[in-house]
């Protein structure tokens, strides 16, 4: 039953899939649309282009720009000559962006004016993002569900990324499990300020909008520019967001200065990162309704999520999408198995191995708890492990406590190096402007609430958490 479910969700291949006729789609950014039609020719000539230049099926093009329409043409392009999309970070500084070029060996790369100057520095000739070479239309690639769609970089917060390759049918299986999940029909219009190399924005915001026929508003995150579009007053006004938790915090707190009514939006998504009980509650109360949160992996897919129409749970994550089995390993560790779990890592067969289970399930490191009613909660990443005079703690339980004192705006919880206790526990903290922070009077409170040997031994106030561009603490930036 569940392979032949499977099955049905990877059909195709993405260059048929996303495109087809029939379905309205609009993608908007700033003044600029493109219709399917549009964004169907757009694809076609630029695969022409691509072929012209002597690319073949199963090439890679990397591509190495920040979010626009532009971005997408070349993105539905790659697809449609049926090359391997190479996801790049446009916030990747050269180093960073020298790593993924050498190690994917793209036979092209695509980038935008900006990353352009980057990439010249290395000694590579990109094509620009904004003259994309276009031509008369090929033939359809001759791909399987099997066939590798896209590499995309884990964000690496412990050594080097290493390419995860999706195939088609990942990325189906993904994009038509969140239509299902989250009800997600033509009438919606996406407000889209994720970004579009992550699989949260590609895989569900961009593929999601072009599967359901919906449209989709393109809008560089600002809970501002958020809101506006989520409160226009025409036919484009937004229905859905997707987020992580650091947007929804800043959202929340412009939404305390500047009351809107959001009550019409019908969804709000929040992953990549735990969402604190407090800013669930927050959410709850300033938008209406308190947001969805889901929780997926890039190797995995995103295939957790607190369900639609019943109750949703502060702290747990919920269910697994359709065909997605999650059970937990050694040491509670979430194992995943289903359509979306990707094939291996790029050109890394050792890592690949590791990574799954004997019986095939996908082992993605982090420590969950599966409650009676059978919803998920993450509990932390098993690297995170902090080891302190041989007691084990997970900095996500200990954070969870401090999140609701007062004097805590946020906090992550890290092990630094200790004689004494081979790890020490730290919270790192950015204060808040509603209490003092007393350091003796915060370890007090964490002794109040948990055994000692979790409880943090000091307290290091910072005026923010270093974070990622999916809003991750960067811890190993903090035990620096
Ligand atoms: P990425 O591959 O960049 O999507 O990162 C995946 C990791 O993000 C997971 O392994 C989790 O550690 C974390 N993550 C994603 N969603 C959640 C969530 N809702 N709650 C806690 N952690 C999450």
């Amino acid at each position: 039953m569940i392979d032949s479910l499977r099955a049905t969700l990877r059909a195709g291949t993405l260059a048929e899939e996303l495109l087809k006729p029939g379905r309205e789609v609009v993608l908007r950014s700033g003044d600029r649309k493109l219709d399917r039609d549009e964004l169907r020719s757009n694809a076609e000539q630029v695969a022409g282009g691509l072929h012209g230049l002597g690319l073949r099926v199963g090439d890679r093009v990397a591509l190495y720009a920040a979010n626009s329409l532009d971005w997408v043409t070349a993105y539905l392009g790659i697809q449609r000559a049926g090359a391997v999309a190479v996801m790049m970070n446009p916030d990747y500084h050269a180093a960073e962006a020298e790593h993924i070029l050498q190690d994917s060996e793209p036979a092209i790369v695509i980038a935008d004016r900006t990353r352009a100057a980057i990439v010249e520095k290395l000694g590579v000739r990109p094509i620009g993002l904004e003259e994309l070479p276009r031509s008369a239309k090929p033939p359809l690639p001759p791909l399987t569900p099997e066939s590798p769609a896209a590499i995309l970089y884990t964000s690496g917060t412990t050594g080097r990324p290493k390419g995860a390759v999706l195939d088609q049918g990942n990325f189906l299986a993904q994009g038509r499990g969140a239509l299902d999940v989250w009800r997600w029909t033509s009438k919606d219009v996406l407000v889209h300020a994720l970004p579009l190399f992550h699989l949260h924005g590609l895989g569900m915001g961009l593929h999601g909008t072009l599967l359901s026929g919906g449209s989709a508003t393109l809008v560089p995150f600002t809970p501002a520019a958020v809101v506006s579009e989520l409160t226009r007053d025409d036919s484009d006004r937004g229905t859905m967001f997707f987020g992580v938790p650091s947007m929804y915090q800043r959202l929340c707190d412009w939404l305390e200065a500047n009351p809107s009514d959001l009550s019409h939006v019908r969804l709000f998504v929040c992953g990549s990162a735990p969402l604190p009980p407090a800013l669930f509650a927050r959410c709850e109360h300033l938008l209406g309704q308190p947001p969805v949160e889901r929780y997926g992996i890039t190797e995995g897919g995103i295939v957790v999520t607190n369900p639609y129409d019943g109750p949703r749970q502060a702290g747990r994550v919920g269910y697994a999408f359709p065909g997605v089995e999650v059970r937990l390993g050694d040491l509670d560790e979430v194992l995943l198995k289903g359509g979306q779990v990707f094939q291996g890592y790029w050109r890394n067969p050792q890592a690949t191995v590791e990574a799954f289970t004997p019986d095939g399930f996908f082992r993605t490191g982090d420590v969950g708890e599966i409650a009676e009613d059978g919803t998920l909660a993450i509990r932390g990443r098993l690297k995170e492990l902090i080891i302190t005079g041989g007691f084990n703690v997970y900095p996500r339980e200990v954070e969870l406590v401090l999140e609701v004192h007062p004097a805590v705006q946020e906090v992550a919880v890290a092990g630094m190096p200790s004689d004494k206790w081979g790890e020490e526990v730290t919270a790192f903290v950015v204060p808040s402007t509603a209490a003092p922070l007393v350091e003796s009077e915060l370890i007090e409170f964490a002794h109040e609430h948990l055994a000692a040997y979790k409880c943090p031994k000091r307290v290091v106030i910072v005026e923010a958490l270093p974070r990622n561009a999916m809003g991750k603490v960067q811890r190993s930036l903090l035990v620096k």
